[in-house]
């Protein structure tokens, strides 16, 4: 999966945001992506635009939740 740029600030540092917890097949690797920021929790109320990067230095959210999914 490439990682976008934040186009609010430019920063590279951005990460996914899982809806649900379907993709967490391996919990210790998850925990630790969630920890170092390299994934975030939405919410269980998925809607039809739901933002798919979360940029960890300004917190914008942004993307297609579901032109990622079909990238992954
Ligand atoms: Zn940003």
């Amino acid at each position: 999966m490439k990682h976008p740029i934040c186009p609010k600030c430019k920063s590279a540092n951005v990460g996914v945001i899982l809806w649900g917890y379907q993709l967490a097949k391996d919990k210790e690797q998850f925990e630790k992506d969630l920890t170092s920021g390299k994934i975030h929790l939405g919410g269980c109320i998925i809607s039809d635009d739901d933002p798919i990067w979360h940029c960890n230095v300004c917190n914008n959210e942004f993307g297609s939740r579901f032109r990622t999914l079909e990238e992954l």
